[in-house]
């Protein structure tokens, strides 16, 4: 039979191997069953599986007798492990539940604790502990946390009503509420919920349990959780598990305390135990952000300046026992761990470890500290770091000579520098975003509903929250600069306004925000551009050594080359000349060519841009030494070329000698319905060919002159564009070819070189051996292969691509991440009709999905020899195509 319920801890540890895997029992289950199993102390509890909600969810029935009965069970068992009783008035068994998918996800149900009180139970509860003020603080939180989870009562009507209580009594802090005041709260409370529902609050532990559970499962459908899930790629049928598990208390008095730990500092990565407590608390105080939290370390303490003690002095026995706990766990793991841990009456619980998420400049370190310590081999730390994460790294820093004007200080809560317009609601992030605008998020804290605006913002700022906060925690996941706790922000969301330190703003005013630092500075301050060292090298040169493709850049300029090779890039695999004709210098010549009446005025405008052509060429070949650099001839629409307004008309016309009336006429005449399946790409040089004599003649002149100047011999790769047949290619090669013999013969020099052509229309793919009979290499355009097999345009699909995904017709944007089972069988055929052909071919991918992790991987199946990424994504890819290397071996 199948078995629905897995238990854990005191002596009913399951040992079933379902009870620890993540699949089953989601990834919470499985770390508390994982930690009971090498001895750690895990309060006892339950796990109800994924699989229990999936079928809950599809059928949406009730729960079956089998599960009741597995419950039952299972319950029996916590009851025995901890002598109380659930539901028994004199000595209750109080449960915390929790939601607890595969993978940790923030934006589903939060946590239930101390299930299991009622009227008569926290009698017992105060009669047990011995303490009234604890009992029935206890159960003003339960009504509170079940109303608002559960029930889906807002949240703002208990914490207003407790604001309330204290003033009229005149207290300050929550710790000075006494037993009567808190259960004077719990009457009110009660009454709230009634008028709010018109039913009493559950009274029976049983209808508590349950109704708990169902939450949990109903909330693997909320909206918050299926945002969370699209931007995270996580699959809608995995369900989550639910954790039912016996209550320990922080909050028992001044022997007792919870926390929050990393087993290593998350944002730099530094082997030092890291994180937050407080004592008399329960764990969602330190979360929200409520009290602020003290340091764990005396060490963490005095670097800040704070006085009040940190765990390791105040608590010296339970800090040393969970000091052996971390290096257990990261021994077991050989993985950094995020726990909960509560400390009652001066007993050490573990609540809860996992994974830790990390700054990508921590996975670095982690990964490359490990290595040194034996913990992990090279091939794990490759495969353990984010290639997408290491945009982190190489993104701009504030320029620290840069001027500030400095507003206030919060926490460096997620590294990185921003700048851009205050918006204080995440629906405006996401609006002003979308139209094309940098945005900082500023909010009191963030919670789960705000998933979209932070993921839509430059950066986010928040007044509260600590370290661990959701902001800090998802920001950090992110990898968006976020400076948390920034006391000193208030914010007036009637009047669009806000107060930071001493001084006013309105939203949409600019402000910089530096995540490393926790500075918020008024206005945009300049931004420097990173530069890779130490733990990235390290890396870097791992993957290296690892991966079996090249990888190329997509550049254009001197500067980008530069940056380029900085990151590694082992040669050029796109050069799209179209964009040096885009300079203010050229522009007329440019518009001159296109314009021109007849070849005679063609080759006029072509003379004049020859010599920039062959100097913006001499320049990228000296910048790559030797190196190959893939240039492709004129490719873009000419529509993108031509003027528009009547004063660029006029101004042309002034530069050139043309009547502006001819140039108009003439501009109509080139006019085209559907540029991007127009006179563009191959079909320029077929109707122009002087257009690419002159380019061909540009490069062989710069390669020659280079090589005649004692650099390294350039080795120029010649691509043509939007081949859709053999001939194309024949009669353009020979353009090429010409040229080249015609420049080798001027400067008595001759060169290597290659002639190609990108494989970018389904029918260069499907005709890919009769092209390779003349190209001698392909390149794989996967940017126009993707337009032009799905029949959606590069330009305008952005405005209903996004509803795609979200209804799953894409798993993501197929402009980002290769559409691998459509436009990636076309890769898969062309590269073997193409090797078929021509043995040996050169084969590479020049399209955005080049710097795209998932594509790459892709390419390292089809065995292609080499991606090519922009600048800053070049160290990505070398990343991920040595996790792609290792991944097949
Ligand atoms: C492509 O189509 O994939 C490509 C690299 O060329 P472009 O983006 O310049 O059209
Ligand atoms: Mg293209």
């Amino acid at each position: 039979m199948t078995s629905y319920v897995f238990t854990f801890g005191g002596s009913a540890q399951s040992d079933d191997p379902r009870s620890r895997d993540k699949t089953v029992v989601g990834g919470k289950g499985a770390n508390l069953a994982e930690m009971a199993g090498i001895g750690l102390p895990v309060p006892p509890g339950f796990t109800i599986t994924t699989e229990e909600c999936v079928r809950y969810l599809a059928e949406g029935s009730d729960f079956s007798d089998s599960l009741r009965a597995e419950v039952a069970a299972a319950l029996a068992h916590i009851e025995s492990a901890v002598g109380k009783a659930f539901g028994d008035h004199a000595n209750p068994l109080l449960v915390s539940v929790r939601s607890g998918a595969r993978v940790s996800m923030p934006g589903m149900m939060d946590t239930v604790l101390n299930l299991g009180l009622n009227d008569r139970t926290v009698e017992g509860l105060a009669q047990s502990a011995g303490d009234a003020r604890f009992a029935w603080d206890s159960y003003r939180r339960f009504i509170h946390m079940y109303s608002d989870v559960v029930l889906g009562l807002d949240h703002h009507l208990f914490e207003d009503a407790l604001e309330i209580a204290k003033e009229d009594a005149g207290y300050y802090a929550d710790v000075e509420m006494q037993a009567e005041d808190w259960q004077a709260l719990v009457s009110e409370y009660k009454a709230l919920v009634e008028q709010e529902l018109g039913q009493a609050f559950p009274q029976d532990p049983h209808e508590q349990l349950w109704g708990a559970i169902r939450a949990v499962f109903d909330s693997w459908d909320s909206d918050r959780a299926k945002v969370y899930r699209r931007l995270n790629d996580i699959p809608g049928d995995w369900g989550t598990a639910v954790n039912v598990q016996a209550m320990v208390f922080g909050n028992m008095g001044d022997t007792s305390a919870t926390g929050v730990a990393f087993t290593r500092d998350p944002a730099t990565g530094e082997r030092a135990y890291y994180g937050e407590w407080l004592i008399n608390a329960q764990g969602e105080d330190v979360v929200a952000g409520i009290r602020t939290p003290q340091y764990l370390t005396r060490q963490s303490r005095e670097r800040a300046g704070a006085k009040p003690l940190s765990m390791e002095e105040a608590m010296p026995e339970a800090f040393a026992e969970l000091a052996a706990v971390f290096d257990l766990l990261e021994k077991h793991y050989r993985e950094m761990q995020d726990i909960e841990f509560t400390v009652e009456r001066g007993k050490l619980w573990m609540l809860q470890t996992r994974t830790g998420k990390r700054t990508a400049k921590a996975a670095l370190k982690m990964a490359v500290d490990m290595v040194g310590e034996g913990l992990i081999d090279e091939r794990t730390a490759i495969l353990r770091v984010d290639p997408m994460a290491l945009d982190q790294l190489l993104h701009p820093t504030l320029d620290p000579e840069a001027p500030r004007d400095l507003l206030v200080k919060g926490l460096p809560a997620s590294p990185g520098a921003a700048s851009g317009a205050v918006v204080l609601d995440a629906d405006t992030a996401e609006k002003r975003a979308a139209m094309g605008e940098a945005v900082i998020l500023v909010r009191v804290e963030t919670s789960p509903e705000d998933i979209h605006g932070m993921h839509a913002a430059k950066g986010i700022l928040t007044a509260r929250g600590g370290m661990t906060s959701h902001a800090a925690v998802v920001a950090r996941g992110m990898g968006r600069p976020c400076v948390s706790g920034a006391a000193g922000i208030s914010i007036d969301i009637a009047s669009r306004s806000l107060r930071i330190g001493a001084r006013d703003f309105r939203e949409g005013d600019v402000i910089t925000l530096d995540g490393s630092t926790g500075d918020v500075m008024a206005g945009e301050v300049r931004t420097i551009e990173p530069e890779l060292v130490g733990d990235f090298g390290t890396l870097m040169e791992w993957a290296d050594r690892h991966r079996r493709m090249k990888v190329r850049t997509n550049a254009e300029t001197p500067a980008d080359c530069r940056v380029a090779r900085q990151f590694g890039a082992e040669g050029i695999g796109l050069c799209r000349t179209e964009h040096m004709f885009f300079d203010d210098k050229r522009i007329a010549a440019v518009r001159q060519m296109i314009l021109a009446e007849d070849e005679k005025g063609r080759r006029a405008a072509l003379a004049k841009l020859l010599p920039e052509q062959r100097a913006d060429f001499h320049a990228i070949f000296d910048v790559m030494a030797g190196l190959p650099v893939t240039i492709r001839l004129l490719d873009p629409p000419l529509h993108e070329f031509l003027p528009h307004a009547d004063a660029e008309f006029e101004e042309l016309s002034e530069a050139i000698g043309i009547g502006v009336d001819t140039l108009k006429r003439r501009a109509g005449e080139l006019y085209e319905f559907n540029p991007m399946l127009g006179h563009r790409g191959c079909r320029l040089g077929i109707t122009f060919p002087e257009i690419y004599e002159m380019q061909a003649r540009a490069l062989f002149e710069a390669a020659c002159d280079v090589a005649a100047q004692g650099g390294e011999a350039p080795v120029p790769e010649v691509m043509i564009p939007l081949v859709a047949t053999r001939k194309e290619l024949e009669l353009l090669k020979a353009v090429v070819d010409k040229a080249a013999g015609e420049v080798f013969a001027e400067k008595g020099r001759t060169l290597h070189y290659q002639v190609g052509t990108m494989i970018e229309l389904p029918r260069a793919a499907l005709m890919a051996d009769k092209i390779a009979e003349v190209g001698e290499f392909f390149s794989f355009g996967t940017n126009d292969l993707t337009q032009t097999t799905l029949g959606l345009s590069r330009d305008d699909s952005a405005k209903f691509l996004g509803v795609y995904v979200e209804k799953g017709i894409f798993p993501r944007d197929p402009f980002v991440s290769l559409d691998i089972e459509g436009v990636g069988q076309l890769v898969e055929l062309a590269a073997e009709r193409g090797r078929k052909a021509r043995p040996g071919i050169k084969l590479g991918i020049c399209g955005e999905h080049g710097g795209d992790p998932a594509s790459i991987a892709f390419c390292e199946k089809v065995a292609l020899d080499y991606v090519s990424a922009s600048p800053f994504r070049v160290p990505i890819a070398r990343l991920a195509a040595a996790q792609a290397a290792l991944a097949g071996k």
